[in-house]
């Protein structure tokens, strides 16, 4: 009882910190993250099958074609999705499973999954933001400019989410969401089963 898996989305402009967040949060065995599809370059540092699956624009659109992505969008130039395989099984065995993705595939998710629970994790303001992507020296001026220019647009999206999360820092950002998982697990829609249970010889386990 009270331990279905929960498929949580984490969005949030680029620069919010959502990276951070989520390797803090997956320090704890409750969760599990689930590695995207890009057709991104790799940065340096990053590794096949841990950052995200590197793969063409062709092998890409053949996920696509053969229903293996539980959603998928472009951004910035470049493909983004979630293999849906990974997402099934864990959330089978009761696992609470993170989505690390973008606004529009959280909105697909949503559809397909109206248990999901939507979090948007932001900085306090877009100077914040731009301090954020300046600092972490992975990107050219013209693709700060385009990320920048991408999170005008995903706040005004911020209403498709269930929270909004402040990333002022890593552990008030980690607790936050830990929180809303703890609540969540008890919502009364998660646990429609319970009366039968509670009302079973065997009780409530
Ligand atoms: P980056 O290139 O900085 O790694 O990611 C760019 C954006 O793509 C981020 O907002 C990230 O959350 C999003 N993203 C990463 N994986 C996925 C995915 O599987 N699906 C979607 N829709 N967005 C993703």
């Amino acid at each position: 009882m009270f331990d279905k898996g929960i498929l949580l989305i984490i969005s949030g402009p680029s620069g919010a910190g959502k990276g951070t967040v989520v390797k803090e949060l997956i320090k704890e065995d409750k969760y599990c993250l689930s590695v995207s599809v890009t057709t991104r370059k790799p940065r340096p540092g990053e590794i096949e099958g841990v950052s995200y699956y590197f793969r063409s624009e062709e092998q890409f659109e053949k996920l696509i074609a053969d229903g293996e992505l539980l959603e998928y969008a472009a951004f910035c130039g470049n493909y983004y999705g979630t293999p849906l395989k990974y997402v099934e099984e864990r959330l089978a065995e009761g696992k609470n499973v993170i989505l690390e993705i973008e606004v529009q595939g959280a909105v697909q998710v949503k559809e397909r999954y109206p248990d999901a629970v939507l979090i948007f994790l932001t900085p306090e303001s877009i100077s914040d933001l731009e301090d954020r992507l300046r600092g972490r020296r992975t990107e050219s001026d013209e693709v700060i400019a385009m990320r920048l220019s991408r999170a005008r647009e995903e706040v005004k999206l911020m209403d498709k989410y269930d929270y909004i999360v402040l990333n002022d820092l890593v552990r008030n950002a980690t607790s936050r969401i830990n929180g809303i998982v703890e609540t969540e697990k008890y919502a009364s829609e998660r646990n429609k089963d319970f009366p039968s249970k509670f009302l079973s010889e065997k009780g409530v386990d």
